[in-house]
């Protein structure tokens, strides 16, 4: 299960990077925009930033969730210890904490 998992992470891992190449092209494209086009250019990469930002948070917490599937603490709460419920993790498979300690 774990092993099924750690391989749909690492897909994850591989869409997020695929999808940052696409914002670095999509900059690249920017550059030839016409003058007029600047200020809504501009905005546009302040968007793509912040998609690139959370793309790369995303990686990062999948990545720590590979380790602690490959160290055996993947599923426990970092802070108490405890199992964290299944239906937890099913939404938030990169989750290290458990519902109560989230909070
Ligand atoms: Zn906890």
């Amino acid at each position: 299960m774990t092993e099924q998992l750690k391989a749909q992470f690492t897909q994850r891992i591989v869409e997020l990077q695929q999808r940052i190449s696409a914002i670095h092209n999509d900059f690249a494209d920017g550059r030839d925009a016409d003058w007029s086009e600047q200020a809504g250019e501009r905005e546009n990469e302040e968007v793509l930033n912040a998609l690139e930002s959370e793309a790369k948070v995303e990686i990062q917490h999948l990545s720590n969730a590979i380790t602690r599937m490959e160290n055996g603490s993947y599923g426990i709460c970092q802070t108490c210890g405890e199992e964290i419920a299944k239906q937890r993790l099913a939404v938030q498979p990169a989750a290290t904490n458990c519902i109560q300690c989230a909070d």
